[in-house]
């Protein structure tokens, strides 16, 4: 079982103010990987007087905090995603933007120093395109 979204959050004594928690019981698990605008609705729909830079703001600090993960899986929008407890990659249908977390081992090749070009790395990750069930009719 991953820990949720919330209890990290309780545990680290993260302030966790009546938008914060809305935000963050949104987010919690598993397979989330909502845009911006989607955790607004959302949150919006538990509280409806919680303000879009609110949201936005939020986001930015729990992404900062490093208990959210900010992706750009399809080159459309950003995503958010709660899953940071067990590394893991992506399964991302290219017609609707669903997204799976996948899990699998696989060492993911060291970039040499001449690929890196001069950048750390922070972490690696494997995506897989391809088309949902629905969006293939
Ligand atoms: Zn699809
Ligand atoms: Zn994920």
């Amino acid at each position: 079982m991953n820990s949720s979204l919330l209890d990290r959050l309780r545990d680290r004594g993260y302030r966790l103010t009546s938008q914060r928690r809305v935000v963050a019981e949104v987010l919690d698990g598993d397979h989330i990987h909502m845009t911006a605008d989607e955790v607004l609705e959302g949150a919006v729909s538990r509280l409806p007087e919680i303000s879009r830079a609110t949201v936005y703001n939020t986001l930015r600090e729990l992404t900062e905090l490093g208990e959210i993960l900010e992706l750009n899986l399809d080159g459309r929008s950003k995503r958010y995603d709660p899953n940071v407890t067990r590394a893991h990659h992506h399964l991302v249908c290219d017609r609707c933007g669903l997204v799976f977390d996948v899990q699998f081992e696989v060492e993911v090749p060291s970039l040499g120093l001449a690929e890196k070009h001069g950048m750390s790395i922070r972490r690696s990750e494997i995506v897989h395109h391809g088309t949902c069930r629905t969006c293939t009719g």
